[in-house]
């Protein structure tokens, strides 16, 4: 174990778990986890991640931060208001864990910058608000080999789930390759959400990051987690892989550099 004394207090609590240990905290600091997306999703991820002492931190979003933003992505404050996202989350990690390494692309992710983005990562939180983001992280993830998660929210109501093409699990276009919009068609300008609920599935999906990194447990793969916060209904639902489905069992780098995602059609 080649960890110092410093890191051995600062990450003692995990790093007795049995789960963990002084390896796995090891391969924590020696790994690279990007997060696609700091707004309501990446917030809790960025904290976490942080904390939890991954070494390695790759950010990419490219919007400001808007007072709208205030109420449920924690990782902005009122001073914050106006900056780039990249700017405000690189300042809040170097007051959790200054030895947290960051590489910050402070740019819209599209079908033409995708791969090199993400290539290298070992593990993507994908944490847009949009599905052609969705999509194209899943068919990129999938040509790359790396495990990621992805959610999505709104009002009180969200779903997440995780993808592994290494053990070739079903993906996120398995399931919704045939959507056109959000499940119920509005964004969370239009349809409203409670601040806690990206809080819940950003948590969530900092949690599979670290498992997947460390491989431990059981990862949320061929399955659907759905979370009503309105009413506590918390339901996984079991899925089958989608043989037709060309993104996780052909993936295609010609599809991914050529198809625009319906990009254009999104409206902000
Ligand atoms: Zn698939």
């Amino acid at each position: 174990m080649n960890l110092s004394k410093n890191q051995i207090e600062k990450y003692s609590r995990q790093i007795i778990l049995k789960e963990i240990g002084g390896i796995g905290q090891e391969k924590l600091l020696n790994s690279t986890i990007s997060v696609v997306g700091l707004g309501a999703l990446g917030s809790p991820v960025v904290y976490y991640l942080a904390a939890a002492g991954v070494g390695y931190l790759n950010l990419i979003d490219f919007d400001v931060v808007e007072p709208s933003n205030l109420h449920r992505q924690i990782l902005h404050q009122l001073e914050d208001v106006g900056k780039q996202k990249t700017l405000s989350a690189m300042e809040k990690i170097k007051k959790i864990n200054p030895d947290c390494k960051i590489e910050f692309h402070n740019i819209k992710i599209q079908n033409q910058n995708v791969i090199e983005l993400l290539k290298g990562s070992d593990f993507v939180i994908e944490g847009s608000d949009n599905l052609p983001t969705k999509m194209l992280i899943n068919d990129t993830c999938e040509y790359l080999g790396i495990p990621f998660t992805i959610a999505g929210v709104l009002r009180f109501y969200g779903q997440i789930m995780t993808v592994d093409p290494n053990q070739k699990t079903l993906c996120y276009r398995c399931v919704f390759g045939d959507a056109q919009s959000n499940p119920v068609g509005m964004s969370c300008s239009q349809a409203g959400i409670i601040g806690i609920l990206p809080g819940v599935f950003g948590c969530l999906e900092a949690n599979e990051a670290i498992k997947s990194v460390l491989n431990i447990g059981t990862l949320l793969v061929n399955k659907i987690l759905s979370i009503d916060l309105l009413n506590m209904n918390f339901n996984t639902i079991d899925l089958k892989k989608n043989e037709k489905c060309f993104a996780c069992n052909s993936p295609s780098l010609k599809f991914i550099t050529e198809n625009n995602y319906g990009f254009n059609e999104l409206c902000h």
